[in-house]
């Protein structure tokens, strides 16, 4: 819920990166907040192919790498909610743990 409006009111402040993930087709957006870092996971569904093996992907790569996240749907999006490492670049620390590799393209709004 409170995450809902956090995302809003981050998207307003403008700390949010739009990415290039791997050789996923489209960008994604991260959203980084005080003490957590948001991941775009799916594009407003959660049910065709491509979004659930995103989905596989990014579930399989947190078993792996141990690190803790939390799912979150919103605007018909799913997110995955990290805690942000103080000091670390966020696509880093999300790289990390989702075993992807996240290349930042714009912040918006730029
Ligand atoms: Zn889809």
């Amino acid at each position: 819920m409170t995450l809902r409006k956090d995302i809003r009111r981050a998207w307003k402040d403008g700390m949010i990166i739009r990415v290039e993930v791997n050789h996923w087709r489209t960008f994604r957006y991260v959203v980084v907040m005080e003490n957590m870092i948001v991941f775009q996971v799916t594009i407003g569904c959660s049910h065709c192919a491509t979004c659930q093996s995103r989905v596989a992907h990014v579930e399989r790569a947190l078993d792996h790498t141990g690190v803790k996240s939390e799912s979150v749907l919103a605007e018909e999006m799913l997110f995955r909610v990290f805690e942000r490492v103080e000091g670390e670049d966020p696509l880093v620390t999300l790289g990390n743990a989702m075993e992807l590799t996240l290349r930042p393209v714009e912040t918006v709004p730029a």
